[in-house]
């Protein structure tokens, strides 16, 4: 049982952190700048830890800069408003997210005007069925090798959909359940304490009021793990961290606090 557990909580994390660190801050908002050799290892990384549910950079930052310009309105791809459950929002994100990669789609090049970290070779191994195919045979295995009994065995659909889960749950609880500290014109919140499971990923309020601040906590109860490992990385010179320009600050009507301060 505690193999299993162990390799759970280990697949849970670490796709977690490479989707925050380098799918969100990096692909996405490119938050801070490093060396083509760490982008290599980092975007290696993503491939591996994420597995059968590999999220591919390119498409991925697309939408999610699609997401940052008309969030809660109907062209945002994933906005938990304008779907009845979260199956069917999880559900449409998949089918733009493959239509970008199959190029049935093309996007605005206003999405694609800034970097967007390309590897190809890797990317058509990492999105071929048969490779999200021998993940899941992987992890199947493992489970028959250690699990005590069968009911372990629905933590499987999990593991072949970690990427998609964990955006899923960030999309729709980030949008919906919460308290906002800032007026961002949009229903994005900031979904704590159970954003100590996402990895700061769940102050969404935090995040749209700045897209391109790194951290994402901005109150003293506020905490962001990915942050404080990206300035581990900053202060050690594997990354470095692009300086921040705060847009004016709009207060939320529920917020009680007059003056907010980010922590650069
Ligand atoms: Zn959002
Ligand atoms: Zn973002």
């Amino acid at each position: 049982m505690l193999a299993i557990l162990v390799f759970f909580f280990a697949h849970w994390f670490g796709s977690l952190f490479f989707h925050s660190f380098f799918l969100h801050r990096f692909a996405s908002h490119k938050m801070y700048e490093l060396s083509k050799n760490w982008e290599r290892f980092f975007y290696l990384s993503t491939w591996f830890v994420q597995g059968s549910s590999y999220l591919v950079p390119r498409a991925y930052g697309v939408m999610h800069r699609m997401h940052h310009e008309f969030s809660d309105t109907e062209e945002d791809p994933h906005s938990p408003h304008f779907f009845k459950d979260v199956y069917q929002m999880m559900r449409s994100t998949i089918l733009i997210f493959r239509s970008f990669l199959t190029g049935k789609r093309m996007p605005d090049p206003k999405f694609t005007k800034d970097y967007l970290p390309v590897w190809d070779k890797l990317d058509k191994f990492g999105h071929h069925p048969l490779t999200r195919l021998v993940f899941m045979a992987a992890y199947t295995s493992f489970y028959i090798a250690f699990a005590p009994n069968a009911w372990w065995f629905l933590l499987l659909p999990i593991h072949f959909l970690m990427g998609p889960i964990q955006g899923a749950v960030v999309n729709w609880c980030g949008h919906k359940y919460g308290y906002s500290n800032f007026d961002n014109g949009d229903h994005s919140k900031n979904s704590s304490p159970w954003g100590i499971l996402l990895m700061g990923e769940l102050f969404q309020n935090n995040h749209h009021y700045a897209k391109d601040d790194a951290n994402f906590a901005k109150k003293w109860f506020e905490f962001d793990l990915t942050f404080l490992i990206m300035r581990g990385f900053h202060a050690v010179g594997i990354i470095k961290l692009n300086p921040v320009h705060l847009p004016p600050t709009k207060l939320s009507p529920q917020s009680t606090e007059s003056a907010l301060t980010a922590t650069h």
